[in-house]
């Protein structure tokens, strides 16, 4: 068993993903009087995922933390116009209907890991193959935490960032659902069983990469060549343009099929796995469809295919001297763009925050590293500290996960107003009203400030320590 320096609080980040390490990085650069150990269940950081689309403020909060210079270099730049481009597509002569009001920029996911990790040198330590089976915080002084490889280690507050399958949030809320059962609250206990597994939303994602070049010279003017675009149709496709690769050579293809029926079964609760599929078996759903589309899914080869889960609405991100973030917190559909940004708000130091809109990923961090910050943090106000983490982030990332739900019915066409449309002028008055709901549902991207939600958690921090009575203090 390894102990630190005991006046050092010990913070075990559980899961090396966009969320684990942004958290750590900023905790390790903003905190150094804390010891920050991230345990990583895979044996090293591997280009595993895909593309990850952030808006403008996720990349703000980046900047903040230094981290924005080397992302750039991976950062598709030339793309004209970043804003997306929505396309009726599910007939012969597809229709233009609107354009998005913020641009999206994107990245590859073990590119972004690779820059967390080439950031100027901190004091942190990261531990591979260190996979998580169980942890105890029996006697609310600190945690302990069991690994697959019969090792054992202690920390003061342990910190979950280990996905939508999270092992963490499952053992949290068992006890949780326990404890209802005890105090005779069976309902209850009902809920808090349902939050531990993820569910099938009925949807499925297909990505894959075209090149750029074969593009242009199968279809020299296809809008996908310069625009990230949207081709919606009745409970079938999505399709997002995102050009991450640092010499844009490659275009990337997310294709997205609902079953609405199939929703909350648990029949594809195997994870965001990535089996591949036949090219022929994707274009079986897209007879009728407009030529753009049919073209781009004639090019992909062996896309891979992605379950997309998420999990309940959770009652609480905290529990004692534990908290929740990023997937493991708030796993959600991707319509909304957000699930890593979300994470990543999470990190920036308080007092230091420059005004800048938020993400749901990035906003755990954001919030968790300007609380841990502060000078007033001890083993003791710890565990207030996530409650008020829970209080303000909660709410905040939940309503993401909610208008992601939105999302997808407007881009899968399964809205009432889009079920029944004839064609002519009505069509073309529904679509626009379908641009302007679409539009309505990431009006947050750029009206919300992330630094007011960290300014908020640590004047709420503050009022709170403020009136704890003298015998909680003692605690
Ligand atoms: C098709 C699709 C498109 C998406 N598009 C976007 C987008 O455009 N923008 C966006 O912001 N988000 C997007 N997302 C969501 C985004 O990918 C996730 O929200 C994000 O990657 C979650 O990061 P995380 O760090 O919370 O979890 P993860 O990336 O899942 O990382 C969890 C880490 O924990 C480790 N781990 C797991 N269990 C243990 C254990 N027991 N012990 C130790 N370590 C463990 C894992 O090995 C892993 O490294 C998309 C998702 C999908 C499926």
């Amino acid at each position: 068993m390894t102990v630190s320096n005991p006046q050092r609080l010990r913070v075990a980040i559980v899961g090396g993903g966009i969320a684990g390490l942004t958290l750590a990085i900023a905790l390790s650069r903003n905190a150094p009087h804390l010891d920050v150990v991230v345990y990583e269940a895979t044996s090293t950081f591997g280009a595993v995922g895909a593309g990850i689309g952030m808006w403008p403020r996720v990349w703000d909060a980046l900047k903040g933390l230094g981290l924005c210079d080397t992302l750039d270099l991976h950062v598709d730049t030339s793309c004209s116009d970043a804003r997306f481009h929505y396309r009726k597509s599910d007939q012969c002569d597809g229709i233009p209907f609107g354009v998005s009001e913020m641009p999206l920029r994107s990245i590859h996911r073990a590119d972004f890991l690779d820059a967390l990790l080439k950031s100027p040198p901190v004091s942190l330590k990261i531990l591979f193959s260190k996979r998580l089976t169980r942890y105890t915080d029996i006697d609310g002084e600190q945690v302990t935490l069991y690994f697959t490889d019969g090792s054992i280690e202690t920390c003061d507050v342990l910190l979950a960032a280990d996905g939508i399958k999270s092992s963490v949030r499952q053992q949290m809320y068992h006890s949780l659902s326990l404890s209802a059962i005890v105090l005779d609250k069976p309902k209850e206990s009902e809920i808090f069983h349902r939050c531990q597994q993820p569910t099938w939303t009925g949807q499925v994602a297909y990505r894959a990469m075209i090149p750029r070049r074969e593009l242009q010279q199968r279809h020299p003017s296809h809008p996908s060549l310069h625009t990230p675009c949207i081709y919606s149709g009745k409970h079938k496709v999505r399709h997002i343009v995102d050009d991450f690769s640092s010499d844009s050579q490659m275009v990337n293809v997310v294709v997205l099929m609902s079953r609405p029926t199939m929703q909350d079964t648990s029949q594809a609760t195997s994870g965001h796995s990535s089996t591949h599929t036949s090219t022929a078996e994707l274009l079986r759903h897209f007879s009728g469809w407009e030529s753009l589309v049919i073209d781009l899914l004639q090019m992909l080869k062996m896309p891979s295919r992605w379950v997309i889960n998420t999990i309940e609405s959770l009652p609480t991100y905290v529990s004692g001297r534990v908290g929740l973030l990023g997937d493991a917190a708030h796993a959600m559909t991707p319509h909304q763009a957000s699930g890593a940004g979300q994470g990543i708000e999470v990190c920036q130091k308080s007092v230091e925050i420059k005004p800048v809109s938020y993400s749901p990923s990035d906003q755990d961090a954001f919030v968790l590293s300007s609380l841990l910050s502060l000078p007033e943090i001890s083993s003791r106000t710890l565990p207030l500290a996530l409650k008020v983490y829970d209080e303000i982030r909660r709410p905040f990332s939940q309503d993401i996960l909610h208008k992601s739900v939105e999302t997808g019915r407007l881009y899968f066409m399964q809205t009432g107003t889009m079920a029944e449309i004839p064609t002519g002028t009505p069509l073309r008055k529904a679509l626009q009203k379908q641009a302007d709901d679409i539009r309505g549902t990431f009006k947050w991207t750029n009206e919300r400030d992330i630094s007011q939600s960290a300014q908020l958690a640590v004047d709420l921090f503050r009022k709170r320590l403020h009136q704890q009575t003298p015998l909680e203090r003692d605690l």
